[in-house]
């Protein structure tokens, strides 16, 4: 079987395309890529240096955007809009998806997107993380996204950077990138990345230490480095189309 065909045949199988959901439920990309997804900006501290390093190695991710910061900061969505990222939405105030009523997870949904479609239009199929994974199994939550737009792919992941947990009792700007070079050599030597798409944040909302705002940009830059070295493309996250005749309804 031709290259081609058997990379297209891997990805099928991977992504659990209506085998279980109602909805597809991505956690992989093309073989020697890593497909970085990027979650809970935009923030000050941490979007402009992350479209700078993006821009200087000539590479796109995917940005999962929360609503609520949107709303704060609107210029920086349309910087990440213009610089060609594409931009999806993580909800508005970072709340767990299976534990909200129906009307909660719509508002949450449709005030995000009211704030990101004004810098682009609304994409289809139309990519979703949700916070803390959550409710990404949940045939409810399915059934909710899929009443919001037909069209929704649910994004979750098949390597976690766990970067949240980087800055938790660093003591220095020094002993961070330590930290983060270390994370970067874990996760190039793991056979479970290439293919993968890679969980990281922009600037993770709910970790209380002085230097969390600085991990994204600097795990970013020992990722964009290592992984070129390493032979590794990054880029972001292509929506696949499904097959009507796969769609098996609950
Ligand atoms: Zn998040």
């Amino acid at each position: 079987m031709r290259q081609p065909m058997l990379e297209a045949l891997r990805m099928k199988v991977k992504n659990t395309f209506a085998v279980r959901h109602s909805l597809p439920v991505l956690t992989t990309g093309p073989r020697r890529k890593i497909t970085l997804t990027l979650d809970d900006g935009p923030t000050p501290a941490a979007t402009p240096k992350i479209l700078d390093l993006l821009n200087r190695h000539n590479t796109r991710a995917t940005f999962f955007l929360l609503g609520s910061r949107a709303e704060r900061w609107p210029r920086l969505v349309q910087s990440i809009a213009e610089a060609g990222h594409p931009v999806y939405a993580h909800g508005y105030s970072h709340v767990r998806m299976d534990e909200l009523s129906p009307e909660a997870v719509i508002e949450e949904l449709d005030r995000t997107e009211a704030s990101l479609s004004r810098f682009r239009a609304t994409p289809s199929p139309y990519l979703l993380r949700l916070p803390y994974g959550s409710g990404h199994h949940c045939e409810r939550v399915h059934r909710l996204l899929r009443s919001w737009r037909a069209d929704c792919q649910i994004v979750h992941w098949r390597y976690d950077m766990k970067d949240f947990l980087l800055a938790n009792g660093c003591g220095s700007y020094l002993e961070l990138r330590e930290r983060c070079c270390a994370k970067v050599s874990q996760a190039l030597a793991s056979r479970r990345l290439p293919g993968s798409i890679m969980l990281m944040h922009e600037d993770p909302l709910d970790v209380d230490a002085p230097l969390a705002s600085a991990v994204g940009p600097l795990l970013l830059e020992e990722l964009l480095l290592g992984a070129s070295q390493a032979g590794l493309q990054i880029g972001p996250l292509e929506p696949r189309c499904r097959p009507a005749s796969r769609q098996r309804p609950f």
